[in-house]
């Protein structure tokens, strides 16, 4: 991996710099992807001064006047500061850390755990708001992870520019990353910006996606267990 220190006298724009660097180290870039061991802080802080520089050409080109209208003078900037540091933000920083718990004494923990998680995502395509919730569920195995780290993860892989089909694929991964589990299952239920502002114009579309790992596919007792707590957690919390 290459060094992480962008030199002015490089006489390249930041963000080229890094593709390079990316491209060197056969590293995907795509919008769902994580590139945070490519990009320092510092860095990123350069990036958002250039992605702003960028969306004022942008505004121009769409004769939005960003001289006068006081709504629109500072818009690149909050845009620019939004991509990286919110809406795509796990595209820039590290996984969360999990600190593991040892679920391996005689009393251990044997059940299903279902966690539901808030979930806000962006659609590649569009750029769109996704919004909805995910339900992560897991036999434990000899370890176990704190109860907010789920969500942390969920929406550390929600915050880049997502299919919802490839968003439970990387939630399903990284949990069983996180929790060493191999029985897992990861059920997301979700609207999408680019089918209610644009296109068909569906107010109330959903769009519903699962990935069953081990017991979770294999199993019939276990996948019904799984889907009967989602709905006792919805008739708890209905969206
Ligand atoms: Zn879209």
């Amino acid at each position: 991996m290459t060094q992480l220190h962008y030199r002015e006298e490089d006489g390249k724009p930041l963000s080229q710099v890094i593709r390079d660097r990316l491209k060197q180290n056969n590293k995907r870039f795509w919008a769902g992807d994580n590139i945070s061991e490519y990009v320092s802080d510092v860095e990123k802080d350069t990036l958002i001064n250039e992605a702003t520089t960028a969306f004022e050409q942008v505004l121009d080109t769409l004769l939005i006047d960003r001289e006068t209208d006081p709504n629109s003078k500072g818009t690149a900037r909050r845009l620019a500061k939004m991509y990286y540091n919110e809406i795509m933000a796990g595209r820039y920083d590290p996984a969360p850390g999990t600190t593991a718990f040892p679920n391996d004494s005689a009393d251990r923990y044997e059940g299903m755990l279902v966690v539901r998680s808030e979930l806000r995502s962006m659609c590649s395509h569009h750029h769109q708001p996704v919004a909805g919730v995910a339900y992560i569920g897991i036999i434990a195995s000899s370890k176990l992870i704190g109860l907010s780290k789920y969500t942390r993860i969920a929406q550390w892989c929600a915050r880049r520019g997502t299919l919802q089909e490839e968003l439970c694929n990387d939630i399903a991964r990284e949990i069983q990353k996180a929790t060493g589990a191999e029985n897992l299952g990861v059920y997301i239920q979700a609207t999408h910006g680019c089918c209610e502002n644009r296109g068909i114009m569906a107010h109330s579309s959903l769009t519903q996606t699962t990935v069953l790992k081990g017991s979770f596919k294999d199993d019939a007792g276990t996948k019904k267990e799984f889907f009967d707590n989602i709905k006792m957690q919805q008739e708890f919390a209905p969206r």
